[in-house]
């Protein structure tokens, strides 16, 4: 039976691997640990896998993996793995270019063999920004939205509290454009 164990044997293994990485035209031998990394559980639940360059911490999350260690050889591994290259990318390219997961980050993982893709990263919803979002001045919620709307909302919240339900123009949302 898999445990959160064999979750941090397999994170610290793979941290200690030394790969073979190219980028800028050169080919960098990277481990993790060598970069001075370290290992530990989060207790988030919206992030799978985090990587803090200035603390220089991959953390994984505890509740996460409590409820996947049957998929310790997929999406935990590449969990690790997608951390790791975070971890290089920000060695090669510097903390400016080197965050995110363009097309630096996603060379990077391929190399070291994670699939490089954003799947089941919630840390990536928060990275990625909605094109708008909702605001209410009333009550200060806010709500993403990739489409633009057709029409003027109100606050659903608001007017179910201060006006029974009925829509009314005193809590009409506010568009703002995220880019
Ligand atoms: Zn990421
Ligand atoms: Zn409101």
């Amino acid at each position: 039976m898999t445990t959160l164990n064999n979750v941090k044997d397999l994170a610290i293994q793979l941290m200690n691997k030394t790969f073979k990485v190219n980028a800028k035209g050169w080919t960098y031998d990277l481990s993790a640990l060598d970069l001075g990394y370290y290992f530990e559980f989060s207790n988030k639940k919206r992030a799978f896998g985090t990587c803090n360059y200035v603390k220089k911490e991959i953390s994984l999350s505890k509740p996460l993996c409590s409820v996947n260690l049957d998929k310790i050889d997929t999406q935990i591994t590449d969990t690790i793995l997608h951390e790791i290259a975070h971890a290089f990318c920000v060695h090669i390219y510097g903390t400016i270019d080197g965050r995110g997961h363009d097309w630096r980050w996603k060379s990077i993982a391929k190399q070291i063999g994670c699939n490089g893709e954003r799947c089941y990263k919630i840390e990536d919803v928060n990275h990625t920004k909605s094109k708008y979002t909702y605001i209410c001045k009333s009550c200060g919620r806010e709500t993403p939205r990739h489409k633009k709307p057709t029409r003027t909302q109100a606050c659903g919240i608001c007017c179910q509290k201060h006006n029974f339900g009925r829509f009314s123009h005193d809590y009409v949302l506010e568009l703002r454009v995220n880019y």
